[in-house]
Parts: structure tokens; C-alpha cells; sequence
């Protein structure tokens, strides 16, 4: 059988080889050329939705709920996703997306936004909550999923860059550094780092246990707990387009402002902690996955919502690169999308 190299370790990568290796791959290797899941992966907000404004990205998450709830609540639990409006305009956006996730046979449903005890509701027009969506420690599922690939057999090299190794087959899961990978063998991939930063707060007392992520759909202004801690984030005011990494502290007052509105009982938090990492965006914010060049395959430009729909894809690019029919229709990920202009924006990016 060929020897497959995935480049890339985190969330993406992991998953591939994982699945490839459960379909019977039997020279399959990963490499990091940093520390591993040290990437993207180790900065993300850990949510998972299905509640996107195009199939295309419902379904990636809808097929990868069952997976992340069999691994149990040490990496995933499932307390929900609370959207809530503000505006009519807003309003009008839950319902239509509400409608499509629905026929997709996500159970989003109307909500009473009072179900968050705490929530301040006073200014909110409506909500819609799909419990089944949650939170997840994404570092700690790509090592799962690498330990349980090299438990299958799959190399796992950590500071070795994949370009150094022999292969027949390449997979490139490089996250925001895809591109340059790409470019080494001669394919062009239309992804750009966008930096992004999460804010954690101070320790807080009586955090309900099962508090889902809450969404303001107007702002974007979104918030999680972590242990006794909320995350916050949301866009900058103006994107960032750039490598680097650093958090933007003049943007923390507005932030510690907009939770003390939104959930009083964090009005006496700080930011104790505060960290940055990369979108890898592409042109329509909807992922590249599938063959992009002879033996060449490509997972990338995941566009922050990555993690959330890392075991679809790990699982059917695995099924299309070892030969077999894969379980999910990859064609509206193609790269050929940006050449014939098929490009469908995804606009839930947050
Ligand atoms: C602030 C933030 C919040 C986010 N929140 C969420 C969220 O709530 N939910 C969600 O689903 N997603 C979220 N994401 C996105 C998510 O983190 C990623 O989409 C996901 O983790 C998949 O990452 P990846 O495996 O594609 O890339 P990465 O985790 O970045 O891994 C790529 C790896 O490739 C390695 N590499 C680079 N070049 C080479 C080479 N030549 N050879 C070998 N290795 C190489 C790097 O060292 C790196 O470890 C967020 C991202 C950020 C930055």
C-alpha cells in the first residue's frame, strides 16, 4: 500500500490518519514540524454547532456530533448553542437559518432565551438553541485521536517537517501554513491567516454547570465556560490579516462591558488570561477537501470553525484518498469551486 504522509497534527490532521488508518492504510505517517497539536488547534474555543447559514457547513458538523459524543464528556459535552437577536433584522436571520438546519435534520429549536438562568433577556427579541451542539477541548481530542491512530500503527513525528519525507501520497493539513506546503508542489491554495483572540475571564462563583455558548447574533459577541472561567470573544473591529499572533488589550474594556450586560453574574470579572491564533480563511470561508494535485490531497481553509467538523472530514477524505466511495459528498469543497466561480459564502463566521 502507498505511504501516506499527513502533514499537520492537529485537529485535521489527527483525524485523517486516525481514519485512515480504521480503513486499513497500513504506512501512514504524520508529521508535525512543530510540537504536536500545537497549532490552531491548541488556541480554538472549543465550540461545536451545527447551526451554520449553508449546508455545506451543517452537515460537516451534524456528521461529526456522533463521533465527538462517543468520546465521552472529558472531551465533549453537550449543553448547547443559545443564538440569541436583539433586532428584527436578527430575527428574521435565526428563523431562516432555524428553517434550513431543520430540514437538514438539525433540531434547532425557538427558545425562550430565560432557559439561561442569569441571561440578561431584557433587550432580546428571540433565540434559538440547538442542544445537541457543545463544547469540546480540541487539543485533547487530536492527542486522543493520535494515540489512537498510533495505536492502529500510524507514525506520529513531532519537529519534522513533511516535506522531508518520502511518500507516494501527501495529505496537506497544515491549517493557516497549507498554502506554503502547497505551493512546494506546485498547487495554489487561496487561504489567508486571520488573527483572532480569546479573553478568559477571572475565576467566578455558581458558573452553571451546563451553561451553553451563548451568541449575540448582531454582535457576534460570543461567550463559554471553561471550569470556573467564561472564554469571550468575538471579531475585531477591523480584520487582521496577518502571521502574527498577539492580543489587542485596548479591545478588553468593551469585552468585560458587552459580559457584564449580557450575563450579569460576570460583572465583577477581569481577564486573567488572554491568548491568539489563526483562521485559515478562504475566499467563501468554507473548507478546500479532496484531491488537489496528483497524489496530493488537501484539508484546509477551515475558516475557525475546523475543529467542529474535524471527524467528517478525517473520515471521508481518508475513504476518497484509500480509494472507496466516501460517506459525504466532497464536491462542494473542491479547489476547482474558486476556477469556475461556484463559490457559495458561508456568512456564520464568528
Ligand atoms: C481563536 C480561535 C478560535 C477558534 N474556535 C473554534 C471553535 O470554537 N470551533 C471550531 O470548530 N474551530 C475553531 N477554531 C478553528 C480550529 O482551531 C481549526 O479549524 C481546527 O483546530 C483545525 O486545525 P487544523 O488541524 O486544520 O490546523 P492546526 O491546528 O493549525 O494544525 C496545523 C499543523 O500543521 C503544522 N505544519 C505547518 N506546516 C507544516 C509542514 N510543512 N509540515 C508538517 N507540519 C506542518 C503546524 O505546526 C500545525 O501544528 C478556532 C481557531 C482559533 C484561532
Amino acid at each position: 500500500m502507498a505511504r501516506i504522509v499527513v502533514a499537520g497534527s492537529g485537529a485535521i490532521g489527527a483525524s485523517v490518519a486516525y481514519h485512515l488508518a480504521l480503513l486499513g492504510a497500513d504506512d501512514v505517517v504524520v508529521a508535525d514540524r512543530g510540537e504536536l497539536c500545537g497549532g490552531s488547534t491548541s488556541r480554538a474555543m472549543g465550540g461545536v454547532r451545527q447551526q451554520f447559514s449553508t449546508a455545506a457547513e451543517v452537515v460537516l458538523a451534524r456528521e461529526s456530533i456522533e463521533f465527538l459524543a462517543a468520546l465521552g464528556p472529558r472531551f465533549f459535552r453537550q449543553v448547547g448553542y443559545l443564538f440569541v437577536a436583539t433586532t428584527e433584522e436578527g430575527l428574521v436571520g435565526l428563523e431562516q437559518r432555524r428553517q434550513l438546519q431543520s430540514e437538514l435534520g438539525v433540531p434547532v429549536e425557538r427558545v425562550d432565551p430565560s432557559v439561561v438562568p442569569g441571561l440578561e433577556t431584557g433587550d432580546v427579541l428571540g433565540a434559538t438553541c440547538c442542544w445537541s451542539d457543545g463544547l469540546a477541548d480540541p487539543p485533547a481530542v487530536a492527542r486522543e485521536l493520535l494515540r489512537r491512530a498510533a495505536e492502529l500503527g500510524v507514525e506520529v513525528r513531532e519537529h519534522v517537517a513533511a516535506d522531508e519525507l518520502d511518500r507516494e501520497v501527501l495529505v496537506i493539513a497544515c491549517g493557516p501554513w497549507s498554502p506554503e506546503l502547497a505551493a512546494r508542489v506546485g498547487v495554489d491554495l487561496p487561504i489567508r491567516p486571520l488573527c483572532r483572540q480569546i479573553l478568559e475571564t477571572s475565576p467566578l462563583s455558581g458558573l452553571p454547570h451546563d451553561l451553553p455558548m451563548v451568541i449575540e447574533e448582531e454582535t457576534g459577541f460570543h461567550f463559554r465556560r471553561r471550569g470556573d472561567r467564561l472564554l469571550l470573544a468575538m471579531g475585531d473591529p477591523e480584520p487582521r490579516w496577518t502571521f502574527e499572533t498577539t492580543v489587542d488589550e485596548s479591545l478588553i474594556p468593551d469585552r468585560l462591558d458587552r459580559i457584564a450586560h449580557r450575563y450579569p453574574p460576570a460583572v465583577a470579572a477581569t481577564v486573567e488570561r488572554s491568548w491568539a491564533g489563526l483562521y485559515d480563511m478562504t475566499p467563501d470561508a468554507h473548507p478546500i477537501v479532496g484531491r488537489v494535485g496528483d497524489g496530493v490531497y488537501a484539508a484546509c481553509g477551515f475558516s475557525g470553525h475546523g475543529f467542529m467538523q474535524s471527524p467528517a472530514v478525517g473520515r471521508a477524505l481518508a475513504e476518497e484518498i484509500l480509494g472507496g466511495e466516501p460517506s459525504l459528498d466532497l464536491s462542494p469543497y473542491a479547489l476547482e469551486r474558486f476556477e469556475h466561480g461556484a463559490t457559495f459564502p458561508e456568512r456564520l463566521v464568528l
